[in-house]
């Protein structure tokens, strides 16, 4: 079965609710769709978002990506998949994002051509998991009124989006505390939003008030590795990666450093789904337990990202909660929500039966 054309389709959809962090505010998304059409009746589904403050990749770099991408892999075999995403990501530096939507369609295909859903192909057994919930950064009264709505809804783990004043981000947590109980876990997410020796004080400051908190991620700028190193060695609470950590290169080093207690892997920042499963084999090796998250991203890619997830045991912690933000589903098939709880579909590859026109 030979590739023989990527069709790229561009869809934007309006959140339900703004998307709020120490680097941007989102109201609507834009995800380009990937549709990989081979010589047989098969096809191969992808998505990507764009997000320019992260990952670089905007909707022009994405589909310029993309197009040259197709130039390089048009006519190779899917049933040689590891030659193909070599080719794929050796054809071009960066560009992650276009990368992970044609990634993700070659898994899809090469599940379809045996028959089997992806998370098999991949090695899981288990269709399901539960994601955390995003709390926007916010004023205060918005973010208590949001993280108790989101309880109600079922939800039993809080990521709450941190980084503006320190004395406010100790305040809006003592209080989201204080007001969920101590059943819930409240991850926090500072998005690079403090310097080093913030997220020190900070963190010394919830131990000291005995605010319970499960992990904070990213506390400082995405390149300052002996920052990063600085604020875990500071703290006993984990520290998580997530701008930091783009490639399995970038794992090695951060963990040979001692510098994260945990990765948060998405797609778009390391080009796939081969790219992923690099760098939680790097992590298991440090043992170092991984997390799965997402940008702003539609069902279509969220599903590759839980397909990987639930196949991977060093994935246990997940982030899965963006197409909750969506008005809308460009696909049919893949991913359902039921609560906090997200069912893969057990039609053969990624389950996505087609885009909505
Ligand atoms: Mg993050």
């Amino acid at each position: 079965m030979k590739i023989a054309d990527i069709k790229i389709k561009i869809v934007t959809i309006p959140l339900l609710t703004p998307f709020k962090t120490a680097l941007r505010t989102v109201t609507e998304i834009e995800n380009i769709l990937v549709t990989v059409v081979t010589d047989s009746n098969l096809t191969g589904f992808g998505g990507a978002a764009p997000t320019a403050v992260i990952t670089g990749d905007t909707v022009g770099s994405i589909i310029a990506g993309i197009e040259h991408i197709r130039s390089h892999i048009v006519g190779m075999e899917i049933e040689q998949p590891e030659a193909v995403l070599q080719r794929l990501n050796r054809c071009l530096v960066g560009n992650t994002s276009a990368k992970a939507a044609v990634d993700m369609a070659i898994y899809d295909l090469t599940a379809k051509a045996l028959d089997v859903p992806l998370y098999r192909l991949l090695g899981g057994m288990v269709n399901t998991l539960e994601t955390d919930m995003t709390i926007s950064l916010d004023t205060l009264d918005k973010m208590v009124a949001e993280s108790k709505a989101k309880i109600d809804a079922g939800f039993n783990i809080l990521k709450i989006k941190v980084g503006g004043s320190p004395d406010l981000d100790i305040e809006r947590l003592q209080t989201i505390r204080e007001m969920v109980g101590p059943d819930v876990k409240i991850r926090i997410d500072a998005n690079q939003g403090w310097s080093v020796k913030e997220a020190v004080s900070i963190g010394k400051e919830l131990q000291k008030r005995a605010i319970d908190i499960e992990l904070m991620e990213q506390p400082v700028l995405a390149r300052d590795y002996d920052g990063l190193k600085t604020v875990r060695d500071s703290l006993d609470l984990p520290v998580v990666a997530d701008e930091s950590i783009f490639s399995p290169r970038d794992a090695f080093k951060l963990l040979s450093m001692g510098a994260a207690d945990g990765l948060n892997i998405k797609l778009m920042k390391c080009g796939g789904i081969y790219n992923a499963l690099k760098i939680v084999a790097v992590a298991e090796a440090a043992g170092i337990p991984c997390m799965i998250g997402s940008m702003m991203e539609s069902h279509v890619s969220v599903a590759a990202a839980a397909h990987l997830a639930v196949s991977q045991t060093n994935i246990c912690r997940y982030d899965l909660d963006a197409p909750l933000f969506c008005s809308s589903n460009p696909g049919s098939g893949g991913i359902s929500y039921q609560g906090a709880r997200i069912c893969l579909s057990d039609q053969p590859g990624l389950g996505i039966n087609s885009f909505i026109e």
